[in-house]
């Protein structure tokens, strides 16, 4: 499995599908594993990784948000503390999530060695400026609604690392699955945060590069906003011209049409 990023005990796994990120910190004698995702054999490779490298440590697993993508690597960690937020842990659609896993499975002929099973939350990270620690590293959390109901941020001042689960992407716009207004919070709130952790620098997304430097995190915030203010100025009044500067726009974040898609799927939600 290709390794996007290691540095000061921060492991950034990336999955040959949607370039999906699974994230490994060492903290003390424990360890965070953020989304382990997707294909059987990217699993097993985190596995012995993990069995390589941090056989005798506690584990952790948090989940930023329920999408099946983020979950489906649950089973194939077993014993490990799940962190996750109170909307994911009162998310209705349990099944409806359970049901797209296996639907991808059956699709792909793919088989797994471990059970299919909706995480249990151990910590629920219930609101704002939640803090759990881990050894001495003090994890702060943010809710994010917007993209998902149960989405959330992860701060770890002591790493200068900040985990944006399905926000932030650079390959990526922004995917409101949930609600516009939610979004527009969020990434409102991404501002406040960003201003806040002067000292953070690191950021991992769900999808795409990480970047080490505050400018581009300031840069991704600042383009998904303009997105969707782009978004929203073009839902109150269709017309051809607003839509090739949006697409435009969108195409700016990658060179490839399935974002257009994705753009539309966005104008819908809005109507
Ligand atoms: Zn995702």
């Amino acid at each position: 499995m290709k390794i996007q990023f290691k540095h000061n005990g921060i492991t950034v796994f990336e999955s040959s599908l949607y370039r999906t990120t699974t994230t490994i910190i060492e903290l003390g004698e424990s360890i965070l594993i953020i989304d382990p995702n997707w294909l059987p054999i990217e699993i097993e490779y985190l596995q012995n990784y993990i069995t390589l490298n941090y056989n005798d440590h506690q584990k952790y697993l948090l989940f930023t948000h329920s999408d099946f993508d983020h979950i489906l690597g649950y089973g194939a960690f077993p014993g490990a503390k799940v962190i996750a937020s109170v909307a994911f842990v009162k998310n209705e659609n349990k099944n409806e999530i359970l049901d797209q896993i296996l639907e991808f499975d059956r699709k792909y002929y793919i088989s797994r060695n471990y059970p299919i099973v909706y995480p249990a939350t151990d910590i629920v990270i219930e609101k704002d400026y939640y803090s759990y620690s881990i050894e001495n590293f003090e994890c702060i959390f943010f809710n994010a609604p917007g993209h998902s109901k149960d989405g959330l941020f992860m701060i770890i001042p002591e790493k200068n690392l900040w985990v944006a689960g399905d926000y932030l992407s650079n390959i990526e716009i922004p995917l409101i699955d949930d609600n516009f207004e939610s979004y527009t919070t969020t990434l409102k709130k991404a501002m406040e945060i960003f201003t806040e952790f002067s000292d953070v620098h690191i950021l991992i997304q769900g999808h795409g590069d990480i970047t080490k430097e505050r400018a581009e995190i300031q840069q991704r915030i600042e383009n998904d906003t303009s997105y969707l203010k782009m978004l929203k100025k073009y839902s109150l009044n269709p017309n051809q011209i607003d839509l090739i500067e949006l697409e435009k726009f969108v195409l700016k974040y990658a060179n490839n049409t399935e974002l257009l898609d994705a753009n539309k799927n966005n104008i819908r939600q809005l109507k």
